[in-house]
């Protein structure tokens, strides 16, 4: 049995936790370090267990507590190749032996649990999304991504969990606060991912046999959690899916430990 939960979950800084038990590890630390411990410790976790922190790209909401957990911790990071050159100088220095790469799209094993990253168009040198693996148990997350592809889908499908991105209404989006070149990013085949295009992932996953959906990575300027699961909600409804009933469909908050999910 796989345990998932996300501590922060968005523009203002990213890490999930997942375990098998025995193996625990972070993705992405991108908020104090000090936070994530006491996320940790409300769901029950000791951050001096943890295994590994897997990095999926080097921007700062996806970074920020990694090099002091693992300096504090001693917990190995794993980042590929490009990412490692393009976050050293931001994380600081961290033991050569807690220095762990990966390559896109190969499999590797932290305890029992099979690791695969791999490759989403965003505006990072190297992104990633992880697939998890353990027994027939499939977990994706994937979050940061600018428009879907088909090979991301090939990557997400035969998940029992999906942590996707919802990350902005559009026209919150295109009438907010934010000046036309960031909200050009955000709107870009690099940038981020819409509710709408959120819902259409999730109803052609669901379809496809998938059953526990997380929305995460919300913007707080440019949506808001009922938005979001509404929005997915109308999506799965026009394809006569029904959430709650049909699929699990939670959000995942910016700044409030979530539940733990178990698979
Ligand atoms: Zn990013
Ligand atoms: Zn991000």
């Amino acid at each position: 049995m796989i345990k998932f939960c996300s501590l922060y979950s968005g523009s203002s800084g990213n890490s999930l936790f997942i375990s098998d038990g025995r193996t625990k590890m972070l993705i992405d630390s991108g908020i104090s370090g000090k936070r994530i411990i006491e996320a940790l410790v409300a769901i029950g976790e000791n951050p001096s267990e943890l295994s590994a922190i897997l990095v999926t790209h080097e921007h700062s909401d996806h970074i920020k507590g990694v090099g002091i957990l693992s300096r504090k911790f001693d917990i190995p990071i794993y980042a590929n190749e490009n990412t490692w050159n393009a976050m050293e100088q931001a994380i600081g220095p961290v033991n050569i032996k807690n220095k762990m790469c990966f390559c896109n799209c190969e499999e590797f094993k932290i305890g029992n649990i099979c690791i695969k990253a791999f490759p989403i168009p965003h505006d990072a040198v190297d992104p990633v999304g992880f697939n998890f693996f353990l027994g027939s148990k499939k977990i994706t997350t994937a979050t940061d991504i600018g428009h879907i592809t088909k090979e991301l889908i090939s990557h997400l499908m035969g998940s029992d969990l999906l942590f996707i991105e919802s990350n902005h209404d559009v026209e919150m989006l295109k009438v907010g606060p934010y000046p036309w070149p960031l909200k050009k990013r955000i709107l870009g085949e690099r940038g981020h991912l819409s509710n709408e295009m959120a819902g259409k992932v999730v109803a052609h996953l669901a379809k496809k046999g998938t059953k526990k959906f997380l929305l995460g990575h919300l913007s707080r300027e440019n949506n808001f959690p009922e938005l979001a699961y509404r929005t997915v909600c109308n999506v799965l409804d026009e394809n006569d899916i029904c959430a709650g009933r049909d699929v699990m469909l939670s959000v995942a908050l910016r700044d409030q430990v979530g539940e733990v999910v178990e698979v």
